[in-house]
This record gives C-alpha cells, sequence and structure tokens, in this order.
C-alpha cells in the first residue's frame, strides 16, 4: 500500500484498474511501472476516462486483452520519470497522453499511419498496462505524450486522448465534409458527438444527429445539429430522405458500430458521397452493392492514428473548439467502479464522458505539486 508521507521514489505500489476477463473488473493495489525501455516515459495520472471501447473490452468483445491487465488509454498526467533517450520531455512536465503509440521510424510511421505502427499502435490498456490506475508507462514517449501548458483544464484536454482525433480523422475527415454539405451523424454517444463538434468546423449546411435516445438528441442539438431523428421505429432512413427531399446526405458517418446503423448509412447517402466507419463492428455487415454499385460512393475505414491531436489542442486552448461539454459526470479514481456503472448505463444516468480525478495522488494534491 501506497504511505502518505513517502516520498516518490519510496512508492512501490498504486492503485489501478483490472480487467479479469468478461464483466470482471476490480480497483486493486499493483506495482507501480518502472522504466523498461531508455524511450519510456513514467507518468503520474491525474486525469482519465473511460471509453466506449473499455465498455467493449468489459463484454469480452476484444480478444486481445488479457486478464490482468490495467484498462484505459486516455489521460493528463505529470511526467514522473524519464529514460534515457527521452528528449523532449523532463520530469514535472504536465502532458496529454495520445491512445496511439508510435515508433516513428517504421515504414507505417513514415506514412503518418501511426496507428498501424510496426512497433506500437493502440497498445494502452489493449497489450500493455493503460491509463486508468495512479501511473502508466508510456513507450516512445517523444510520440506518444504531448506537452501542455500547466494551467490548461485537464478535463477538456483529456478528451484529446481518443475521441475527439477519432471523431475529426475517422469520422469528419475520412467523410470529406466540406462547405455546403448535408452531414448524418448516426449514433450520439461520445464519439458520434465528437464527430459533430469537429464537423462544423468545416460550414456543412446541415447536420441530421441520428439516435435511440431523446436525451442524448437533445444534446445533439445543443452541440449544434440543425435536425435530429429518433431511430428507434426503424424508419429513420425514411425520414431522413423526407428531410433532404428524397436527395440524400453528402457525408453519412456510422458511429455505433452495428449493421442496423450501418444500413441507415447505405440507405440515406447521395450519389457522390462519403460513408465514413467510425465505429467498432464486432459482427460482419452487408454492404448493398446491388443499389450501391452505380452511386460513385466512397466508404471509407480508419483506426484513429491522433495525428491530429496538435491541431487539436490548439483549437481547445484558443477556445475554438470547447471539449469539455462533452464532460458529464466526475469522479475520483478510488469511485471508479461506479463510474464504469454510469458509463455503461449512459441513457439512463444521462452520461456523456465520465472523468476520473486523481486528485489525492499518494495523499497529495497534484496541483499543489505543479
Ligand atoms: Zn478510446
Ligand atoms: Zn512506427
Amino acid at each position: 500500500m501506497t504511505k502518505i508521507g513517502d516520498s516518490e521514489n519510496n512508492i512501490t505500489t498504486m492503485k489501478a484498474l483490472v480487467f479479469h476477463g468478461a464483466n470482471n473488473l476490480a480497483l486493486e493495489d499493483r506495482p507501480k511501472p518502472k522504466i523498461i525501455h531508455a524511450t519510456d516515459a513514467i507518468v503520474r495520472i491525474a486525469t482519465t476516462t473511460i471509453c466506449g471501447t473499455d465498455l467493449h473490452i468489459l463484454k469480452g468483445d476484444v480478444p486481445t486483452i488479457t486478464a490482468g491487465r490495467i484498462l484505459g488509454h486516455e489521460g493528463v498526467g505529470m511526467i514522473e520519470e524519464i529514460g534515457t533517450n527521452v528528449s523532449g520531455f523532463h520530469k514535472g512536465d504536465k502532458v496529454l497522453i495520445s491512445l496511439i503509440t508510435s515508433c516513428g521510424g517504421c515504414s507505417f510511421c513514415k506514412k503518418g499511419m501511426y496507428s498501424h505502427c510496426r512497433n506500437g499502435g493502440w497498445l494502452l490498456g489493449n497489450s500493455i498496462d493503460g491509463t486508468q490506475a495512479e501511473y502508466v508507462r508510456i513507450p516512445f514517449a517523444d510520440t506518444g505524450l504531448y506537452l501542455l501548458p500547466p494551467d490548461v483544464d485537464d478535463e477538456a484536454v483529456v478528451m484529446l486522448s481518443c475521441i475527439l482525433p477519432t471523431g475529426l480523422e475517422c469520422g469528419t475527415m475520412n467523410g470529406q465534409v466540406k462547405p455546403g454539405d448535408i452531414v448524418a451523424i448516426v449514433g450520439a454517444g461520445p464519439v458520434g458527438l465528437a464527430v459533430l463538434l469537429t464537423a462544423q468546423l468545416y460550414s456543412p449546411a446541415g447536420i441530421v444527429m441520428i439516435d435511440l435516445d431523446d436525451n442524448r438528441l437533445e444534446i445533439a442539438r445543443l452541440f449544434g445539429a440543425t435536425q435530429v431523428v429518433n431511430s428507434s421505429d426503424g424508419k429513420a432512413a425514411e425520414r431522413v430522405m423526407a428531410l433532404t427531399q428524397s436527395a440524400g446526405v453528402d457525408v453519412a458517418i456510422e458511429a455505433v458500430g452495428l449493421s442496423a446503423t450501418f444500413n441507415i448509412c447505405q440507405a440515406i447517402i447521395a450519389p457522390g458521397g462519403h460513408i465514413a466507419n467510425v465505429g467498432v463492428h464486432g459482427k460482419s455487415v452487408e454492404l448493398h452493392l446491388e443499389r450501391l454499385w452505380a452511386s460513385n460512393i466512397t466508404l471509407t475505414t480508419r483506426l484513429v492514428d491522433a495525428g491530429t491531436t496538435p491541431l487539436l489542442l490548439k483549437m481547445v486552448q484558443s477556445g475554438r473548439l470547447d471539449a469539455k461539454k462533452l464532460v458529464s459526470h466526475r469522479f475520483e479514481l478510488s469511485e471508479i467502479m461506479k463510474a464504469y456503472d454510469t458509463f455503461a448505463n449512459a441513457a439512463k444516468e444521462h452520461a456523456l464522458k465520465v472523468v476520473i480525478r486523481n486528485t489525492n495522488v499518494n495523499g497529495r494534491n497534484l496541483k499543489e505539486n505543479s
């Protein structure tokens, strides 16, 4: 157990959220991570959050994750220790952790496809221990971390670890949203809302948000959706076609990961349009080429590379992008099981992103130390 008053170097254990198989999580004591490679850094987590992907893991949908893994791939914290080959950071720096680990030198990194890095990719909370803990080891720290000003708002910036780059790159940019477009976003969860926020940067003429949950649709309206469609009666596609005078939409973004939601995108796409898939699909879908073969459409898939993180950071810091409004609930690390319950019952709890603070890291307030 960590004792209050221990010097940092004497701390050997920490609290961490550990996956023990489907529907089995526990907050427990684990050894504090150590530097393994000279390019590593150890980061003391101040703020983390739970991703929709973590819920997929919890259900047992992500077979790469073995029992005993510390979950989480999002976080803001402070550098506690750096390896001898880390050149861009110092002990005490406040940093944003990217979900993507990239070596910077392999053939995929050279092409900007960091998510497919031969030595990295999505590792945190997947094949290595993640950020839902007091400390985390970050491989290739020079490329996986971003320096933050000490006074930056953790809650806004932690939205840049995963969901905002995902919304921007996989949704808005892959969908090639442009001025005057009509955009439909299927799924008003946190990632769908991140698409909604970033799509507006490209001045579409209208954004139709589609979801089963009226509360989320109401939030989507507040976030800038021009029209909302509740899809619970199975007639979302018909309604979108009516809204567009049967023309369909220029961009249809799938942010759920189900066959039914992908089908809505296929049914509403206008000739020449772009379907951008963002959702994590666990099952195959039917591609309706019998209708789409002559429609000049483009269908894209992508894993987030997080190459847009620096530009998103600038936009959050300048106030152009209000990332903090994605946060609906706040918990301490000691309450992380409750945070998972809240996030897993998002419709009932009216939850968007749930933020987990580590204000009393080892009995000390991180801000007092910064
Ligand atoms: Zn994520
Ligand atoms: Zn690489």
